[in-house]
């Protein structure tokens, strides 16, 4: 989840009743967990409740999204806002100037060069689009952001400014009960965890979900792979929102973030016979201790895998990291079983690619 630039925002239209709030403290957010009951009371109000092993994350999803509390697609204001959002973040003097003269202009001794192809892409402008929709369809209710909606400082402050906040955050764990019954909660581009949406349907708000369907796309792929039980290799980064969010839809899963990691992987799977960079089932485990689900054992979670991404990995590396658990699979198990043994999807997002 990325965009390609970020702006200053040189001219602004404002919502003229929205005062600006006071500084916060962002703190790195980290993965979090607490165990609910089995009768699916949340034991901590102070975190999201994590699920039991048998929670059908697929069938919450679909339920969530089909109940009266749950909006994906705006509010009919797509217009007004989008419109908002241009004179916001493209209109400013110097973007101006910049086409008007080739895309390149020179101020002093500074001479500036527009990219041709800049700005938003699709999802994430789509995102911010809705939150925009949310506050208009909302103004006088409480709005609260699950994370940042994207990663970009001038529009998580201008949402700040219109007092769509992001849920406080104490020793690493969101606070969700500063959140009551009739608010709203957005949900930012890059998804939110299973965890969470629980938690929020349990507490009755109004949930505004702005995931990118690309990513919605993703936590499809990995619900295939649990339901043929195929351990998902994601290739991503364990602590990012978008990661974090869409293991909470595998089964198993383990998260690679780069080809030698993967290499590391496949040798283990090979026993040594790629490159020698795996050594024991203990080495493994320490490696990888933050970033495979609970009760994964490498010596025998590995022997049906499927891919998954981060779509802001590199395109062409996630496709390396899947050739080669795909060769690696045909070494170990013959040419003629791969697909018992290997299962790829092409949930790569072009947006962010060079
Ligand atoms: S998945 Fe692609 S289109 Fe969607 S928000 Fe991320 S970069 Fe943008």
């Amino acid at each position: 989840m990325a965009i390609s630039m970020q702006f200053s925002r040189l001219t602004t239209t404002r919502t003229p009743d929205l005062a600006l709030p006071e500084p916060r403290i962002f703190q790195f957010r980290k993965p979090f967990s607490v165990r609910c009951s089995g009768d699916g009371a949340v034991s901590s109000s102070s975190a999201s409740a994590s699920v039991e092993n048998d929670f059908d994350a697929k069938k919450f999803r679909h339920n969530l999204t089909r109940s009266k509390n749950y909006n994906r697609k705006g509010f009919g204001h797509k217009e007004e806002t989008l419109e908002l959002l241009n004179q916001e973040y493209q209109a400013s003097d110097i973007i101006k100037t910049l086409k008007e003269n080739g895309y390149e202009y020179t101020w002093g001794n500074v001479t500036v060069r527009l990219a041709e192809a800049y700005g938003f892409c699709w999802g994430v402008e789509r995102a911010v689009q809705i939150a925009y929709e949310a506050r208009k369809q909302f103004p006088t209710e409480k709005i609260w952001l699950t994370n940042e909606i994207i990663h970009n400082p001038t529009v998580n402050k201008r949402l700040e400014e219109m007092k769509i906040e992001e849920v406080p955050i104490e020793n690493g764990q969101k606070q969700f009960d500063v959140i009551n019954q009739g608010d709203v909660v957005v949900l930012p581009a890059f998804g939110a965890a299973v965890e969470e949406m629980y938690t929020l349907n349990q507490r009755n708000v109004q949930i505004v979900d702005t995931t990118c369907p690309w990513v919605s796309k993703v936590w499809n792929t990995v619900e295939k792979h649990k339901k043929g039980d195929y351990t998902s290799i994601i290739h991503g980064k364990h602590n990012h929102e978008e990661t974090i969010a869409t293991a909470s839809f595998a089964g198993k899963y383990l998260i690679v973030k780069n080809m030698a990691e993967a290499t590391y992987v496949c040798d283990y799977i090979l026993g040594g016979k790629l490159d020698g960079s795996s050594s024991t089932r203990e080495a493994f485990m320490e490696k990888f201790k933050f970033a495979f689900s609970e009760g994964f054992d490498p010596d025998v979670d590995l022997e049906k895998v499927g891919i998954a991404n981060q779509t802001t990995m590199l395109k062409g590396e996630t496709e390396e990291i899947g050739k080669l658990v795909e060769r690696t699979m045909m070494q170990k198990y013959g040419v003629e079983n791969i697909n018992t043994h290997f299962l790829s999807f092409n949930t790569i997002c072009d947006a962010t690619q060079v």
